[in-house]
């Protein structure tokens, strides 16, 4: 009877030993909350999703070569006379088109680097921690907003400048070769005429 006991109060013992902590956490205040209901409060130097302005973005590509992991990937195309791309909130003048800004966000360490050189502070973390896919792709986030069609317009605008530019400067090249072949023919000729008429000034 008295191992009985023992084994009782020993059982017993055992139990409150193991329920100490749980007991202990059914008088003070929780710490869990209620999510996705109550969200945290994150820290004041987080470092969430990436978000770019394109209104402000020069495509300098200065983030993308500041990137250690290669995520950002900026294609632009320079603009041609007499387009107006305006200028930057801190009045930097544009002159790229900006045809392509990927930012494979799957790829992303989170470190920061392409933020702070950024010249016109447009590329920066948000408070955005939510943004899980089931597809890998979805993680490329295209910032462009230029639509397909307008790129192509772009493209095609610098092509033909370029084109008009390299045949001016070719027909600029020819004429300028031209007068010296024709500044060259005159001295030859005037030579000639030098040499002709020196025999009879010394036959004389
Ligand atoms: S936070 Fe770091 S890893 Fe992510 S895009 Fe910027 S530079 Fe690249
Ligand atoms: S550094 Fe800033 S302005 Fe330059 S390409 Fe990146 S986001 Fe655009």
């Amino acid at each position: 009877m008295k191992n009985y006991i023992l084994k009782l109060w020993q059982g017993f013992f055992t139990i409150m030993i193991g329920m100490k902590v749980t007991f202990r956490h059914l008088f003070i205040p929780a710490v869990t909350i209620q999510y996705p209901t109550v969200r945290p409060e994150m820290p004041e130097r987080e470092r969430n999703r990436l978000y770019v302005n394109m209104d402000d973005c020069i495509g300098c590509d200065i983030c993308a070569r500041a990137c250690p992991v290669n995520c950002i990937d900026i294609e632009t195309v320079k603009s041609v006379p007499g387009e107006d791309l305006g200028i930057t909130t801190n009045g930097k003048k544009k002159a790229l088109w900006v045809t392509t800004f990927d930012i494979d966000i799957a790829k992303c360490c989170y470190c920061e680097l392409c933020v702070f050189p950024c010249p016109t502070d447009c590329i920066y973390m948000t408070d955005v921690y939510e943004f899980s896919e089931f597809e890998r792709d979805n993680f490329i986030y295209d910032f462009v907003t230029l639509t397909p069609d307008e790129k192509e317009e772009k493209k095609k605008n610098r092509e033909e400048f370029m084109i008009k530019k390299e045949s001016e400067k070719a027909a600029t090249a020819k004429m300028k070769a031209e007068e010296e072949a024709a500044k060259k023919n005159e001295n030859v000729t005037k030579s000639k005429n030098n040499t002709d008429d020196k025999p009879e000034e010394n036959k004389e």
